[in-house]
């Protein structure tokens, strides 16, 4: 599995669309200061769902969408779309190709999709758990973000690894048979004392 392709629009300072395509190998992204490459590396995190307008250097979410500038009007809506290679079934979908996307107009709303359906955030998120590229991955290695691996408490380094390891998708899931339980439980409490509240 490899990153094809990234599409931009109204994103940060790409107000047109813009294409870049990635080829095996290293792709190195150079330009001025503030010409726009800590926007591609925040656009690759932010489709794949991130939710933090502060981690993304914005004060809130729609500060992603291209604000103008002195030769161009500010836009309504921005969209990435990010196309990863899954030739060799990485991804558990059965396409040789998938493209996530996602857009938030003005209002704030972020609508995802994948292969241009609709979807949740959550099945985005799904897709990519373990396999090292979601927004809070290891494929994303930021400025500072080693020392911060190596500073913070074992406990949450962990959680690195066990995203390499690919428990992730367990985790989750026992976490939320655990929650229905519990859930289910109360109901039951609740069915009792109804039926006794009858008798
Ligand atoms: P450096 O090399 O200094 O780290 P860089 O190439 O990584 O710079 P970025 O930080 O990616 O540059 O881009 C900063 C530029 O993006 C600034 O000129 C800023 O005005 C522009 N920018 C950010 N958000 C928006 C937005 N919503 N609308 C228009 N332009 C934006």
């Amino acid at each position: 599995m490899h990153l094809k392709r990234l599409e931009l629009a109204g994103f940060k300072s790409f107000a047109e669309r813009t294409e870049l395509e990635f080829v095996q190998g290293i792709t190195a992204v150079v330009g001025p200061n503030g010409s726009g490459k800590s926007n591609i590396s925040d656009s690759i995190r932010w489709v794949l769902g991130e939710q933090s307008a502060r981690s993304l250097r914005g004060g809130n979410m729609q500060d992603v969408i291209f604000a103008g500038s002195d030769s161009r009007k500010a836009v309504n809506y921005g969209e990435v779309s990010l196309t990863l290679d899954n030739t060799d079934q990485q991804l558990s979908l059965e396409f040789s190709e998938v493209t996530v996307t996602r857009r938030i107009h003005r209002s704030g709303e972020s609508e995802y999709f994948i292969n241009k359906q609709p979807c949740r955030l959550r099945d985005i998120t799904e897709l990519f758990m373990d396999t090292g590229i979601g927004k809070e991955s290891y494929s994303i290695i930021g400025q500072g973000r080693i020392e911060e691996i190596l500073s913070t408490r074992s406990e949450d380094r962990r959680g690195i690894f066990e995203e390499a390891s690919g428990i992730v998708k367990y985790k989750t899931r026992k976490k939320e048979a655990q929650k229905k339980l519990e859930d289910t439980e109360q109901n039951l409490l609740r069915i009792h004392d109804l039926i006794s509240e009858i008798e």
